[in-house]
């Protein structure tokens, strides 16, 4: 494979050039979403990154299997080893089903995921469909000498683990550190030390998920399910393990200890994760009152946002920011990401209307070059956008005469936006503009009105011919006290 793409591997600290064990394979695994609420932006900036880094792999010629697991069990409300599954709490609250609830929520989340144009994953697999892949990982732990049974739940031995290997080494933390921050026992514990995580939780009877083990009727860790599905999916090694900063520990960490201590190695060769966002300059929580869905954020149905944003919007805006820095949401970024989003799609739509000349007087010949050089820098997406404002100045320069392409020039020039803007950076160049989106939100909403009158003026014919129009063209329109509400 000819390229120099790097990554930057939390593990060693750098960047190193991506050489996979099994090229052209790619194996690649993200942690996705625990599903026991609608997907925020804390869910959109990991599935957008790895998105992005699953487009661009495929784009360089490689073939990717993308596995992206659902957390649907084993989330505890406040640690590991205390508290009710989240999923299960909403279920007994709601008198559900477990699965309806994780079913409920999925189908919000891949509709959401559909409309931020994520690709889905290769193969999307639930904790709570590998359930006994978990306990043969458990039992393979055991057997290695780094876990104990204690009162039909399993712990993973960390003092045992850390004198053989170093526990805390992907978050740069050592065991005497994270002892003295931890609580110590209180002699009722189950563990021998604060620092030993569940690899299995004996059931309480409180507890609606669970399942017979050598061990307990019990559920397994949360950390357990991402080790086991990974080796299954991907094999004992592979290639990339991403996800979000916050879970390199303990998560991440754990799942190093886990295999290491399973298998005698590493499992996973570059480690990637993309940093957090904040809203307004503070953390996202429910307590904070900041918490904003992204259906939310669709519909602009929140105290915190001054209007609606479109999901190419919210897109576009992540990838400004390099996926390991940190990103801001204000409804002032956001205006200014969409107005920055219709100039490219502007500048793209004036493009596809240029009559090209003989010669070009500006010069357009590296930007192929350029673009692929700053995607290969560990996927440097914001360089790439900045490259494409430059073009469109071009663009716009030429479309008002005072600069000249050539056929050959604007060929590229188009193909260039269709493989970085649309294909790489997954940016929907024609659905998004806000001029044509306006004008097409204008129309629709004419059609409603006209429909509203004629409601008023009693004529039937016309108001269920626009409303049945617009149905079958995949619009839904609903009647509320004030009027009407559309939506596609
Ligand atoms: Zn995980």
């Amino acid at each position: 494979m000819e390229h120099k793409l790097k990554v930057y591997n939390t593990l060693s600290r750098k960047k190193e050039l991506f050489e996979p064990l099994n090229s052209p394979h790619v194996g690649m695994y993200v942690c996705g979403p625990t599903v026991y609420g609608d997907g925020h932006l804390g869910h959109a900036r990991p599935a957008i990154t790895f998105d992005v880094l699953f487009r661009f792999l495929k784009h360089l010629g490689y073939q990717v299997r993308y596995v992206r697991n659902i957390t649907d069990v084993g989330h505890l409300e406040h640690d590991m080893d205390e508290g009710e599954d989240k999923i299960a709490k909403k279920a007994r609250l709601e008198q559900k089903e477990p699965m309806e609830v994780v079913q409920y929520y999925l189908n919000r989340y891949h509709h959401a995921m559909e409309r931020l144009n994520v690709l889905p994953p290769s193969i999307e697999p639930h904790a709570s469909g590998h359930i006994i892949e978990q306990i043969e990982f458990v039992q393979k732990i055991l057997d290695a000498g780094y876990a104990y049974e204690s009162e039909g739940s399993v712990y993973f031995d960390v003092r045992k683990y850390n004198a053989d290997h170093h526990y805390g080494k992907l978050s740069g933390r050592n065991i005497d550190d994270l002892l003295e921050t931890t609580r110590s026992l209180d002699g009722q514990d189950e563990k021998r030390c604060s620092l030993d995580f569940a690899l299995w939780k004996k059931a309480q009877p409180v507890h609606i998920m669970r399942w017979p083990s050598p061990w307990s009727d019990g559920f397994p860790g949360w950390h357990m399910e991402c080790s086991a599905m990974g080796t299954k999916y991907l094999g004992e090694e592979f290639d990339i393990h991403g996800g979000g900063m916050d879970l390199v520990f303990p998560h991440h960490e754990c799942e190093i200890a886990q295999s290491t201590a399973a298998l005698g190695k590493e499992t996973v060769h570059y480690w990637m994760h993309n940093n957090m966002i904040t809203i307004n300059g503070q953390k996202m929580g429910k307590s904070l009152g900041n918490f904003i869905t992204l259906d939310e954020f669709f519909t602009g149905n929140h105290q915190l946002l001054a209007q609606a944003y479109h999901p190419m919007t919210i897109r576009f805006f992540i990838l400004q920011a390099h996926y390991r820095s940190t990103v801001d949401f204000s409804n002032e970024a956001l205006q200014a990401s969409e107005k920055g989003l219709a100039r490219l799609m502007d500048a793209y739509a004036r493009l596809k209307r240029i009559t090209p000349t003989k010669e070009s007087s500006v010069e357009v010949a590296d930007l192929r070059a350029k673009c692929e050089e700053a995607m290969c820098d560990d996927l440097n997406t914001p360089m790439v956008i900045s490259y494409f404002f430059e073009v469109a100045k071009t663009i716009n320069l030429v479309a008002d005469g005072k600069a000249t392409l050539s056929e050959s020039d604007v060929t590229e020039l188009k193909e260039l936006f269709q493989i970085y803007l649309q294909d790489l950076l997954g940016l929907d160049l024609e659905g998004a503009s806000d001029s044509s989106s306006d004008a097409y939100k204008g129309a629709v909403d004419l059609l409603l009105e006209i429909r509203k009158n004629a409601k008023e003026n009693k004529d039937w014919a016309t108001s269920d011919k626009i409303r049945n129009e617009l149905t079958a063209l995949g619009f839904n329109v609903k009647d509320t006290k004030d009027g009407y509400e559309w939506s596609l």
